[in-house]
């Protein structure tokens, strides 16, 4: 029974909108909110013999007899099952299950551009949620630091803006996470860790690329890790020497950051029996 779909604004009639199709009977239609259900005549007939009732005024009912048949016509191609259940569908997903990732790829068809690249390099990374949630705050340039807590006004007039670390910056997303001497040294720690020279990336957006894309397959899969362990240490040293006066040495950041990921990796089942003092050692081994 079709009870639940609007006639004139739903989109039962193989997906057309009859008020866009039809613009001139919906604006003289009497009864626009009603169901498909409420435009059956007779109601007593059954789906094969289906007639409709417009609803249109009587003094108007001569208006415009010919898009009158028109839409007469057009319906005429359906066929209603009057023993079904009226409820939406989502038609764009095998099984007309509803998924995120459908939903997207309409959009993205939809509108030409390019596929986004962030569902794979943040929400598609094997890290804790809180640290995707993190990293994509950080694209979003969202993360409170002291130059958008001013912006906004929340920081005192007294408080000032410069980086707690190098305190000659101002402390940006950028500069906190990749730019300031010292978060650099503790990247740069990293590379020389895997024997990578390196070049400071321009942006957190340039950062994220080259550390999803920029490496080997096999290495790769560990420095997809790295990335955003890296800048949630960061973000959590800072965190700690603004709010609890307690400075952590770079060399306690860096083990911990390699410490943290040699877990994600051994839950990952990537770092086949190799105990973490040889990850420390020689991270190569892990990509045979
Ligand atoms: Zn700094």
């Amino acid at each position: 029974m079709v009870q639940a779909s609007f006639f004139w604004y739903g989109s039962w009639a193989d997906g057309c909108i009859l008020k866009d199709v039809f613009p001139s009977l919906f604006f003289i239609c009497e009864q626009k909110n009603q169901c498909v259900n409420r435009f059956r005549f007779p109601s007593n007939l059954d789906a094969h013999q289906l007639g409709w009732n417009f609803h249109l005024p009587l003094s108007l009912s001569n208006f415009n007899p010919s898009k009158a048949q028109e839409l007469h016509l057009f319906l005429s191609r359906f066929w209603l099952d009057e023993s079904g259940v009226d409820q939406l569908i989502w038609t764009a997903s095998p099984g007309a299950t509803f998924s995120v990732a459908d939903a997207i790829n309409i959009l993205v068809q939809s509108s030409g551009l390019p596929p986004p690249v962030w569902p794979k390099i943040i929400w598609g990374n094997n890290v804790p949620f809180k640290i995707m949630v993190f990293h994509w705050l950080a694209i979003k340039q969202c993360i409170p630091v002291r130059d958008i807590l001013a912006s906004r006004s929340i920081l005192p007039p007294n408080v000032s803006t410069l980086c707690v670390f190098c305190m000659t910056d101002i402390e940006t997303i950028d500069h906190l996470l990749i730019h300031c001497k010292w978060s650099s040294s503790i990247l740069s720690d990293l590379f020389r860790w895997w024997n990578i020279r390196w070049i400071i990336p321009r942006s957190i957006v340039d950062f994220s690329f080259d550390w999803f894309y920029g490496m080997g397959i096999k290495a790769s899969k560990f420095w997809k890790l790295i990335g955003p362990a890296t800048m949630w240490a960061i973000w959590m040293a800072r965190n700690d020497f603004i709010f609890n006066g307690k400075f952590t040495c770079r060399s306690i950041i860096v083990r911990n950051i390699k410490l943290k990921v040699f877990l994600w990796a051994s839950s990952l089942k990537l770092v086949h029996g190799l105990q973490a003092y040889v990850w420390d050692q020689n991270p190569f081994l892990f990509c045979q």
